[in-house]
């Protein structure tokens, strides 16, 4: 049995960066550009329309009171265009995001349009009275945004949505990126069945695999569900064997010492080194971690995690969150949930031989943060972890603390 901070700097010493990958476009949210986006087209590509009405030559547009009346010659939608040039005397009927036509150079939005003719189309003639026209109005220049050639991402950039729409509007389809991580998930347990069962007398849902697989989505990683392997060497090792190629390895169930806790020795027959087996944790103290040695990437992580539920997203927020991060090549500031302190808001007690977790419901108040413990009755319970946006991180020791005493909290 090891210190918590012991495992924690462990994983964080065995965890590696995956190489950046070219990868599509949608793959790479969440994670870092490693290579700049560089723009092949100006943007906006043409000059366009930023309002729908007309458009005019500004020296045909008076100004302040005075009504012009012009000719209209085309109507232009978005995705239409002309050869015709806009002379004296005339203007195109434009809708947003058309390209300007030749002659013209500013648009009078169609609000401008009096005495009925707003809805005046090729052959028609409108009249136009816009008081605060100036030349060059509601249009969107060539190159107004960026030009072709320009770095419109650089290096280290996080890719959230407006990013991923950016480089696709900098044409853009693959990036080279912070590789997606991918997480294999194995639920071991003979009394396992898939959620959608109703459990018949011994048997219990496997609430692991969709509650990982979730933690690893919102870390922008890959979950690779691989199901439940019974307590059979067979059964665990088959499924041990698919995980294996994956770059994280989460199982849950099967560490600690009853007599079918199978996986730590099913994992050192299939060469995955033992880092450290049991932390001085509560809930979580059976936890597992290993690698893997690969030629040509960074080890593989495995985590045996515990089969009780909370158990097993303690652990999995403790040691698998930092890990998925490294490899995903996340800044050190990003590896774990940020902690705070707080003032407990109802009793607590802590254990006399091992750091403590316990789930609580945050609130930010003028005062600070102030932590409310909830209802929870200890590592299989979920109903408790339900709806908990911290956990109360509590010293070995054995004190008990009291409504208005101060805790450190990790913030969820
Ligand atoms: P184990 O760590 O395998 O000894 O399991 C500890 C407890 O967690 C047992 O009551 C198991 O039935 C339960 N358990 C194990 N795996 C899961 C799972 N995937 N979903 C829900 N409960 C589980
Ligand atoms: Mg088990």
């Amino acid at each position: 049995m090891i210190e918590l901070a012991e495992a924690i700097a462990l994983v964080e010493r065995t965890a590696r960066p995956l190489p950046p990958r070219r990868v599509p476009l949608l793959e790479a949210c969440g994670g870092r550009l490693a290579a700049g986006v560089v723009a092949d087209v100006d943007s906006p590509p043409w000059d366009r329309a930023m309002m729908d009405g007309f458009a005019v030559r500004s020296a045909d547009v008076p100004g302040g009171d005075a009504i012009v009346e012009l000719e209209v010659a085309v109507d232009l939608a978005a995705g239409d265009t002309t050869g015709l040039v806009v002379r004296p005397g005339t203007c195109a009927r434009i809708m947003t995001g058309a390209p300007l036509p030749g002659g013209a150079d500013s648009v009078v939005p169609v609000e401008r349009a009096v005495d009925d003719t707003a809805r005046t189309h090729a052959g028609g003639r409108v009249r136009l009275r816009d008081e605060s026209f100036r030349a060059g109005q509601h249009v969107g220049r060539r190159g107004d945004a960026f030009r072709a050639g320009r770095e419109v991402l650089a290096v280290g950039a996080a890719l959230g949505p407006a990013e991923i729409g950016l480089a696709a509007e900098a044409g853009a389809t693959h990036v080279v990126a912070g590789a997606r991580v991918r997480v294999a998930l194995v639920s071991t347990g003979s009394e396992l069945v898939p959620p959608g069962t109703t459990p018949a007398f011994g048997q219990t849902r496997n609430t692991n695999g969709p509650m990982l697989a979730a933690a690893v989505t919102l870390l922008g990683a890959e979950p690779i569900p691989l199901g439940i392997a019974a307590d059979r060497p067979e059964a665990i090792r088959a499924l041990v064997a698919q995980g294996l190629a994956a770059d994280v390895l989460l199982l849950s169930g099967g560490v600690s010492a009853g007599d079918l806790d199978l996986v730590p020795g099913i994992l050192a027959q299939c060469g995955v080194e033992q880092v450290f087996h049991k932390v001085r944790l509560k809930p979580g103290k059976p936890v597992w971690f290993g690698m893997l040695p690969r030629a040509d990437a960074p080890p593989t992580l495995v985590f045996g995690l515990p089969g009780n539920p909370a158990s097993s997203l303690v652990c999995f927020e403790l040691f698998a969150r930092p890990a998925i991060a490294i490899l995903a090549g996340r800044p050190r500031e990003a590896w774990h949930l940020p902690r705070g302190r707080a003032r407990l808001m109802g009793q607590v007690k802590a254990a006399a031989d091992r750091p403590v977790y316990l789930p609580c419901r945050l609130d930010r108040t003028p005062r600070g943060l102030e932590a409310q413990p909830a209802a929870w009755s200890g590592s299989s319970d979920l109903l408790g972890m339900a709806g908990a946006d911290g956990l109360v991180a509590l010293p070995a020791g054995g004190r008990r603390y009291d409504v208005g005493d101060e805790v450190e909290v990790v913030l969820r």
